[in-house]
């Protein structure tokens, strides 16, 4: 028998100063006396510190400063947790601290909360922790968040910058939609009708609400947050990241290697998604319409990123991950394609 296991976040917080719900939410859920709770440097004063006062008053709580998604801080992450008989994990940040919680209360086999500090991608509700190990960013298998607590008042307070990425993060699910369907067609690979709708649902909703989105206000924190948890569950229900992560991530994976200067991962996978969707002969042009409309980068220069890695990227993005069948094929493109597919797309 083939058994499909999913599993998904048990509660979805979606709302205005929200940090004194944390104590109930974990009430309700019954997650135990100790919780360790992991922010940054920025985040514990724009949010860490006042969800800490929250969670003193009804749990024992220790606190960890997070600098970086690495294997290193996951690793101390749960040599604290198990010195302190840790019960729970919540993450308040932004993609990094979240990742670290998500892996280290996956390696522990305890329960984490996601509170996000902005919506710049789907990790914050989805299983997989994106964290680097020997130099290389990886996507490593963990679960979802027991629950997802977004705060728009916090949320609302990080650089517009991040909500654009947001939207170029769900933006790829077109084209990782797309991707899907060919490896489902071409390699025989399981595939998913209602994760599938669900992911493109995400993308088309932010498409249909851009106008609303670049006005940077609690509304549009609130459209592009639903999108992003849409987004992880879409990948819970497949049981993998395949709705929302196809070529375009890997051409970001790609240039997080090899930029000198990496732009935010939903930035560049937005870029990634236009050149994506002139390989599969989509409607490219409305998807930079709708990046540009939002204020996200919708070329090299608006990235920071020299055309020549943008080129390098695309050549190598197919060896990523080998296992992840694309429109970039086995064999990747060659050089005079990539160029070719950038400079018509208007990338370089
Ligand atoms: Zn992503």
């Amino acid at each position: 028998m083939v058994m499909h296991l999913m599993q998904l976040p048990r509660e979805v917080l979606l709302g205005e100063d929200l940090k004194g719900e944390v104590p109930r939410v974990a009430q309700r859920l019954g997650l135990g006396e100790n919780v360790l709770l992991l922010y940054g440097p920025k985040t514990r004063k724009i949010a860490g510190e006042g969800v800490e006062k929250r969670l003193n008053e009804s749990f024992e709580v220790e606190s960890l400063i997070i600098r970086a998604p690495t294997m290193d801080e996951v690793e101390r992450t749960i040599d604290v947790a198990k010195a302190g008989e840790t019960n729970w994990l919540i993450a308040v940040g932004g993609g990094s601290i979240i990742d670290v919680a998500k892996l280290a209360s996956y390696r522990l086999g305890v329960p984490f909360i996601s509170f996000p500090t902005t919506a710049s991608h789907d990790g914050i509700a989805s299983a997989n922790a994106s964290i680097r190990d020997l130099g290389a960013k990886t996507s490593i298998k963990a679960l979802p968040p027991v629950a997802v607590i977004a705060d728009v008042n916090v949320i609302k307070t990080a650089p517009y910058r991040y909500l654009a990425a947001g939207v170029g993060d769900m933006i790829s699910n077109l084209t990782a939609v797309k991707d899907w369907q060919l490896a489902h067609r071409l390699k025989g690979e399981y595939y998913s009708e209602y994760a599938a709708s669900l992911s493109l649902m995400s993308a088309k909703m932010v498409m249909k609400n851009a106008d609303i989105i670049r006005l940077g206000n609690e509304e549009s924190v609130r459209k592009v947050v639903k999108g992003l948890i849409s987004s992880g569950v879409a990948m819970s229900i497949a049981g993998s990241s395949r709705p929302a992560s196809g070529a375009e991530h890997l051409f970001s994976h790609a240039l997080d290697m090899i930029a000198p200067k990496p732009a935010l991962h939903g930035e560049q996978c937005g870029v990634g998604t236009i050149l994506m969707a002139y390989l599969h002969g989509l409607k490219w042009n409305h998807i930079r319409e709708t990046l540009k409309k939002v204020g996200a980068p919708t070329n090299a220069y608006e990235l920071g990123i020299e055309p020549e890695y943008i080129i390098e990227a695309l050549r190598v993005a197919h060896t990523i991950r080998p296992g992840r069948y694309t429109i970039l094929g086995k064999e990747g493109i060659t050089r005079e394609a990539a160029e070719k597919a950038a400079r018509i797309t208007g990338v370089i």
